[in-house]
């Protein structure tokens, strides 16, 4: 197949197409470098089904595909909160121009969706059923918004023009790849630990993620996109809760080194908890992660270790 990835140049997005190539697919790798790097994807250059566009989602985009994965997105607080109006933008529009080119060539269209569409959840843990926790006004909301909105768009096209739409909420997911300086949990704890630099806690650390492994979340993306009995949303993550505290202590119990844990005020709407109900996946797509955070942690610390020796 010729498969269409937006945001291919991210840490997702990359880790995506080398799976795709991996599978003999012809891929096309559509990014604006917002938050994506050039690194990520310079390794498959060589590989002849390969081919990179510079575009931005927000602008209408053509290509003769058979899939498209929309990924398109900046993910981190601070990167999706740095100029929020072009956040929901990218999402809104990133969306609408996927699905056009969806209704136009029939290919099938996949949706990166997340578990922000729980907001602060009231249900724990949280099944895709559970209409979530969102606050429309908040510093957050310009990225649940923007991806609750591209899940109504993509049912919307579905329903009225037949699109053939799938839909994934990601839990928190780490590993190599990820940018040192975006300013997400596991990369700034992994990053600061490696530099000796104090590990800062945000709040008081008892607030929980559940952090799945790239290659897990992966896995569970394709056999989503390749199998024709549900469209979703599916959650996919992996269910291991940890605080935020925990995971300060795993990162210094494997670098060691001098940093030591400081507190900083919590930002504004930071979810409480957070931890998935993978039943759905586990049933329909015989998904579920295989991954420990202790393993997907080693592997993270070599990737930045290699990163910061070079830099
Ligand atoms: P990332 O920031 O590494 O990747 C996003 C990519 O999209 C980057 O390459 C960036 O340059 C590109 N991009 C941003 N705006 C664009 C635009 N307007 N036009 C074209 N390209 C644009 O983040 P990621 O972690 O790889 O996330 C990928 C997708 O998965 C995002 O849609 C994100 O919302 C979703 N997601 C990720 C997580 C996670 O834990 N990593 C969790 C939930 C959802
Ligand atoms: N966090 C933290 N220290 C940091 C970065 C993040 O304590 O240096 C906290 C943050 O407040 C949140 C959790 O870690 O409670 C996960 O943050 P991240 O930005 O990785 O993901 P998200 O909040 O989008 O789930």
């Amino acid at each position: 197949m010729r498969i269409l990835v937006t945001g291919g140049a991210g840490f997702l997005g990359s880790h995506l197409c080398e799976r795709l190539l991996k599978e003999g697919h012809e891929v096309i790798c559509l990014d604006n470098y917002f938050t994506g790097f050039k690194r990520n994807i310079v390794h498959l250059m060589d590989n002849a089904n390969f081919e990179l566009m510079r575009h931005d989602v927000i602008d209408p985009f053509k290509a003769e595909v058979d899939q498209i994965y929309n990924l398109a997105c900046p993910a981190s607080p601070p990167h999706y909160q740095h100029n929020p109006i072009k956040t929901i933008k990218t999402s809104v529009m990133g969306a609408i121009n996927s699905l056009g080119l969806a209704k136009r060539t029939g290919a099938r269209v996949f949706q990166a969706s997340t578990s922000e569409v729980y907001g602060d959840p009231h249900v724990h843990p949280q099944p895709e059923e559970y209409w979530g926790n969102v606050n429309p006004i908040g510093i957050r909301s310009c990225y649940d918004e923007g991806k609750r909105a591209a899940e109504t768009l993509f049912y919307d096209y579905h329903r009225q023009n037949g699109v053939d739409i799938r839909i994934v909420r990601i839990f928190n997911t780490y590993g190599p790849r990820m940018n040192p300086d975006d300013g997400r949990v596991v990369s700034n704890f992994i990053v600061q630990a490696l530099r000796g630099e104090d590990i800062t806690i945000y709040g008081d650390g008892s607030q929980t993620r559940s952090f799945c492994y790239v290659d897990d979340l992966i896995e569970g993306f394709v056999r989503l996109m390749d199998q024709n009995e549900i469209v979703g949303p599916v959650n996919i993550g992996n269910p291991g809760e940890f605080t935020m505290l925990e995971l300060a202590e795993q990162v210094l119990a494997k670098v060691g080194g001098p940093s030591k844990l400081t507190f900083h005020a919590l930002p504004g709407d930071d979810p409480k908890q957070r931890q998935p109900d993978i039943g759905l996946a586990q049933e329909k797509l015989g998904w579920e992660p295989s991954v420990s955070l202790d393993n997907g942690l080693d592997l993270t610390i070599k990737y930045f270790r290699e990163l910061l020796s070079k830099s």
